[in-house]
């Protein structure tokens, strides 16, 4: 039996929560197409007969000197220590990003130090469906030149082109070793976080600018009536100033509808994959207003950032 840790890395944006939502073949974690969803530690585990892939998508990684970020970036750095793989993905469309050139800088640092366990680092190179293929080479060229990655992968994260590729060659690379959980088991991260990725996703589709940034969810009750099969849900959205809470009710309560809606619905087939009849979702959320609402470790512990 194979089995191990494999961080799933990036800058922003570059499609880490699609290809492992594609990996799993469910939908586990927020999918946006606006940058920094992902804000907390979302663990995949892939379970087959000959291998347990254990999956760990990264929040966006980028060059900062602000303090609220500085904490993002360092959950997601120490989810890339002490795995058994590292998978660093960037976008076709965009190859030489800033942030690429400061996350290779990292990866060059981490594993050029004795002490780092890191030693099968592969490329993927995402988004393919969108550039032509005489494009493609010339970009594995160039990374080839800049660092000795075990594989270089040109995969659509979104079309699920060579993702079977990657799992076999991740399956490949892993060390032997035990089932590390029991193999009906999806996700390790507590229900609240999950379902508060649910409404952030939502909140970053259907708003704009600022408004994502400056919003924090917080899940205060999950409440389940068995004889009933209703799932009762209560969220907060946690904002810093009046002006973005009117935004995020909007005209009439249309905007906040929206979120909740579509959060709903989401919520509704993740709890449909997890059991037979599943239960019917009531999702209740309220907009508060907290001025430095990240300056507050209660609210920050909540929300999974602590
Ligand atoms: P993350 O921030 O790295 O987790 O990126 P997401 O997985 O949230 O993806 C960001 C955006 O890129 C979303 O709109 C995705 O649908 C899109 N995307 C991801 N992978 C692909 C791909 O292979 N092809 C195309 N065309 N779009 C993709
Ligand atoms: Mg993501």
């Amino acid at each position: 039996m194979k089995s191990g840790f494999v961080s799933i890395a990036g800058r922003p944006n570059v499609g880490k929560s699609t290809l492992v939502n594609n990996l799993m073949g469910r939908k586990i974690s927020a999918v946006s197409p606006k940058p920094q969803t992902t804000r907390t530690r979302i663990t995949g585990i892939i379970s087959l007969p000959e291998a347990q892939i254990i999956l760990w998508d990264c929040p966006g990684l980028f060059h900062t000197t602000d303090d609220f970020n500085k904490k993002l970036m360092k959950i997601a750095f120490s989810s890339l220590r002490d795995v058994d793989i590292l998978v660093w993905i960037i976008d076709s469309t965009l190859p030489h990003h800033k942030n690429d050139e400061y996350i290779l800088s990292v990866i060059k640092r981490m594993t050029s130090r004795t002490k780092s366990t890191i030693l099968i680092t592969f490329l993927l190179i995402n988004k393919i469906d969108k550039i032509k293929k005489e494009e493609i080479l010339p970009i594995i060229d160039y990374y080839k030149d800049q660092f000795d990655f075990t594989e270089i992968i040109p995969v659509s994260a979104l079309i699920g082109t060579n993702v079977v590729l990657l799992k076999n060659k991740i399956i490949e690379h892993l060390p032997e070793g035990p089932l590390y959980f029991p193999e009906d088991t999806v996700t390790d991260i507590p229900e609240e976080i999950l379902l508060s990725e649910f409404i952030r996703e939502k909140i970053y589709l259907h708003t704009h600018q600022e408004v994502p940034y400056a919003s924090g969810v917080v899940i205060n009750q999950i409440r389940k009536e068995e004889e009933k099969n209703v799932l009762y849900i209560q969220a907060d959205i946690i904002v810093n100033r009046h002006s973005i809470k009117k935004i995020l009710v909007g005209s009439k309560g249309q905007m906040i509808k929206t979120i909740g809606m579509t959060a709903r619905r989401d919520i509704e087939i993740y709890v449909g994959s997890q059991s037979k009849s599943p239960p019917k979702v009531y999702l209740e959320l309220f907009v508060k207003v907290k001025e430095n609402w990240k300056e507050d470790s209660y609210l920050m512990h909540n929300m999974g950032l602590s």
